[in-house]
């Protein structure tokens, strides 16, 4: 599945939020490390088209799709040289899609701050800083290895090493490589270099319930600093969050965000700018006995798509029925859309739209 990773100083409120976003059990507590091994979490994505299919087919069970979340902690001054828990962080953070970058923005003198004031953006350089000097040894492992080869005259590798020069020059001036501007030829090797800095980004400001609307001090000063880099940066009070998730019933959660003065819960806000962060779509499959949203990337073909259900969909594929679901809405059942010429018929060549009911048809 996909996964995405969250990263902040200690005692910003990730374990809240991973906490919030998975509703699992993970320690939270009031001191740095609480949390050392990373949490491996699921996410399930709220879907309100996945609940009007269920309602318009009554099937046994209804199925969310989910992405994959990693709480990263132990992520502190130095850790590329191996301070606090040392380099064990950065194999969590390369084996993720993305990365929830978290940063404080509220104020609380019950929680200790490890460097002794809320000051966002300097805590997100602190991170930047050690995640940008293992992308540094990274790059010039790669600079190293192709640097021989390039001087007898390969010109391949020339260009390898022209490029990790530049890079380089780049990550130096404390820069992510995310905003490092590669020719189109050479995009695909600064990809294969997997750096950690080149991942795509989401910010969450770590708020007070005051200010989840507005912001505060802390939220215009950090989104000032990341402006250049075209990242989406939202509120969300984490505190608020975990009492959210906490409440039992649906019932109880909605009376309770409204209390709030809130519209949804701020996971949501994380869950669908995460899902377009990863280029993702939903398709659903609706039978009687399960409902379901499946996740893919955004411009995956009809054989890919079978694959996420089973491998054995993929390779035996033969076509796909299709309804766009606003046809699968506007007659209510898939016999109807099909009596009304909605029911379309794909190959292997289909590229699968956000929203689609499929029916996949496949050899065994
Ligand atoms: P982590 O080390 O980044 O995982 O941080 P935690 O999630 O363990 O949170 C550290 C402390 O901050 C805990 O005592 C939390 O209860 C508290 N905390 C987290 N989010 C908020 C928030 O939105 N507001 C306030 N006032 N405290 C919070």
């Amino acid at each position: 599945g996909l996964k995405c990773g969250i990263v902040g100083l200690p005692n910003v409120g990730k374990s809240t939020l991973f906490n919030a976003l998975t509703s699992a059990k993970a320690l939270a507590a009031n001191y740095p490390f609480a949390t050392k091994d990373p949490n491996l979490g699921v996410i399930t994505v709220p879907d309100e088209r996945l609940d009007k299919l269920a309602e318009l087919v009554s099937p046994q069970r209804i199925m969310p799709t989910t992405v994959d979340i990693v709480d990263i902690a132990g992520l502190i001054k130095g850790a590329s040289k191996g301070e606090g828990l040392g380099n064990q962080f950065l194999g969590n953070i390369r084996e993720t899609d993305a990365i929830l970058h978290v940063v404080r923005c509220f104020e609380d003198d019950n929680v200790v701050h490890v460097d002794g004031s809320v000051d966002p953006v300097r805590d997100k350089m602190i991170i930047d800083t050690e995640l940008i000097l293992k992308d540094i040894e990274t790059v010039e492992k790669k600079i190293e290895k192709f640097r021989r080869t390039a001087k007898s005259g390969d010109k391949e590798s020339k260009r390898i090493v022209e490029v990790g020069e530049a890079l380089l020059a780049h990550l130096e001036s404390e820069k992510p490589a995310r905003t490092f501007e590669a020719e189109e030829d050479d995009q695909a090797m600064v990809r294969e270099l997997m750096l950690l800095t080149g991942k795509p980004i989401l910010y969450v400001c770590n708020v007070d319930i005051d200010s989840i609307d507005d912001g505060n001090a802390h939220t215009e000063a950090f989104r000032a600093a990341v402006a250049d880099e075209a990242a989406e940066v939202i509120l969300i009070s984490a505190g608020i969050e975990a009492d959210i998730a906490e409440l039992e019933t649906k019932e109880e959660r909605a009376e309770f965000i409204e209390e709030m003065g809130l519209t949804e819960p701020g996971v949501n806000k994380v869950i669908r700018a995460s899902y377009s962060l990863l280029d993702l779509v939903t398709y659903f499959t609706a039978g009687e006995k399960e409902v379901r949203a499946w996740t893919i990337r955004k411009g995956t073909k009809a054989p890919g798509a079978a694959g996420v259900i089973h491998t054995d969909f993929e390779k035996g594929f033969i076509r796909a029925e299709v309804i766009h679901y606003p046809d699968y809405v506007a007659f209510g059942s898939e016999s109807a859309a099909r009596d009304n010429g909605k029911l379309n018929v794909e190959g292997k060549e289909y590229v699968v739209e956000d929203g689609d009911v499929m029916h996949f048809r496949f050899n065994v």
